[in-house]
């Protein structure tokens, strides 16, 4: 099947072919290292991790490139007023970028790439820039790029610039709308800032000329498809487009993806309005990280995304009810034959998970089908209509959807624990909640410690030796572990 994807240059929705065979090259704009990452950057990886893991079940390989900007105005500001360099200064942040992103199950790019590591690349391709024309020095040293020089300006932010005044010029990375002016590429140093020697001179990248040097020393000079938020369209990838086209003459990438804004109880999340979440500050309330990640993957990319707190308690049961359709399937002892009905609603589900996320990456269509399919077969199993034969097909059904959501996996209480531990060492534990704690307790014990007490569980009970199994009921309870009893036995989870 044909994936469909809008792409924001073309302003259409396009059949997605990559340039060279089965290999997709794509580029996705990463963290700028100044801080910890908030829900909203978190949303857009979430999508960019979608768009892999599905290239990757629709048979392409994948060619993934993500940058690091590990040198910005901000992060230059900040390091200065704290006294260390931008090297120490970054370190912090980007660990805990990958540690965020891994808590919410977002795969690793094949390359993840520091600017601070292509400076003299950075320079090398505004020296060609400056001798095409398209670059020009002021009297400090700082190189801009002149847009008058490059008619297509506008292009994908689809905005007029036609009455622009010539030679304007601005000099920080991220600006209003409607501003265009000639934009920096390159600062001259200023006293207490991070500098680089270079054939251009001492100073420093700007934002928008680290994206444009690494994707295209990675990726080639056009590649598939460029991603990242929608608030990064103008002014970062209308002047990425401008650097690269204006270098190469050929097209830059041939799909934009972009992802729309999160609002947070209906607003714009900032920290002025105190609704400024990161993941760590989630996990830290009491939310695991497989319900940030289903919520943050319930709205497809196309559309804003609401996130709220009842959003978030609905995305934990959400997962819950998805955990125990597949541990129904898995402990259930279920009689032997085959029930083609069942079988056919596994294959329909499977259908409709690819056709949904074929169609721009509906992710709540897709997840749509999945709960047809647990309220459908829970109900064939309530009526006695699942066979053992059956079992193998539902499986695959789920293992297909877990292969793009990844939240079957019980894995949060490990990962809680890790934030717990992280808060406690930066001083923050009166931002601990109780339930946060109660959550990280269940890392305490491994899946064979609890299948041990689940057996003599059943065992003392067995022997009508009730203190000793309500014993162990309490111990596991104490460590998070909640034990079911089932008309086929019991079966246990973490809370
Ligand atoms: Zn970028």
């Amino acid at each position: 099947m044909a994936i469909e994807l809008f792409n924001t240059l073309s302003g259409k929705i396009e059949e997605f072919r990559p340039l060279d065979d089965n290999l997709v090259r794509m580029y996705a704009c990463g963290p700028t290292v100044y801080d910890y990452g908030h829900i909203g950057n978190f949303r857009t990886y979430v999508v960019v991790d979608t768009l892999r893991r599905f290239l990757k079940q629709s048979g392409y390989k994948l060619k993934h490139v993500m940058n690091i900007t590990d040198v910005d105005d901000k992060i230059i500001r900040n390091a200065a007023r704290d006294g260390v360099t931008v090297q120490q200064y970054t370190a912090r942040y980007r660990k805990a970028f990958l540690e965020d992103a891994d808590a919410l199950n977002i795969e690793h790019p094949e390359m993840l790439v520091n600017a601070t590591d292509h400076i003299q690349e950075m320079a090398h391709f505004i020296a060609i820039l400056r001798d095409k024309g398209y670059a020009y020095a002021t009297e400090d040293g700082s190189y801009y790029f002149r847009i008058a020089n490059f008619p297509e300006y506008g292009k994908l932010s689809k905005k007029d610039f036609s009455g622009m005044e010539d030679g304007a010029r601005v000099d920080v990375d991220e600006y209003e709308k409607d501003n265009a002016r000639d934009f920096a590429l390159w600062k001259a140093p200023k006293p207490g800032e991070a500098q680089w020697d270079t054939e251009i001179g001492p100073g420093r990248p700007g934002w928008h000329i680290e994206c444009s040097t690494m994707s295209m020393q990675y990726l080639g000079d056009t590649f598939d498809i460029h991603l990242g938020g929608e608030d990064l369209i103008f002014p970062h990838h209308e002047n990425e487009i401008a650097q690269s086209e204006a270098k190469t003459g050929k097209a830059f990438a041939h799909f934009w993806v972009h992802s729309r804004f999160l609002l947070v109880e209906g607003e714009k999340m900032s920290k002025k309005l105190g609704n400024f979440y990161t993941v760590r500050d989630l996990v830290l309330m009491g939310h695991k990280p497989s319900s940030i990640r289903f919520l943050l993957m319930s709205v497809p990319h196309s559309k804003q995304l609401n996130f709220t707190f009842d959003g978030l308690t609905q995305a934990a049961n959400s997962v819950e009810r998805l955990r125990n359709f597949k541990l129904r399937l898995e402990t259930t002892p279920w009689p032997e034959g085959a029930n083609p009905g069942v079988r056919d609603l596994a294959e329909h589900a499977s259908a409709e998970m690819t056709a949904a996320l074929s169609d721009n990456l509906n992710t709540a269509r897709a997840l749509g089908a999945m709960f047809d399919l647990v309220r459908d077969v829970n109900a064939a199993a309530d009526a006695g209509e699942v066979r053992k034969d059956d079992i193998a097909h539902l499986l695959k059904a789920l293992a297909q959807f877990d292969e793009i959501f990844a939240v079957l996996k019980d894995d949060d209480a490990g990962k809680i624990r890790g934030i717990v531990d992280w808060a406690q060492s930066e001083g923050l534990q009166e931002k601990i909640t109780a339930a946060a704690a109660d959550l990280a307790k269940a890392a305490a014990m491994s899946d064979q410690d609890v299948e041990r007490l689940v057996a003599e569980h059943s065992e003392a009970r067995k022997a009508r030796n009730f203190a000793r199994s309500d014993e162990i009921r309490k111990q596991l309870a104490d460590n998070g572990i909640i034990l079911e009893n089932t008309k086929d036995g019991v079966r246990w989870k973490r809370k």
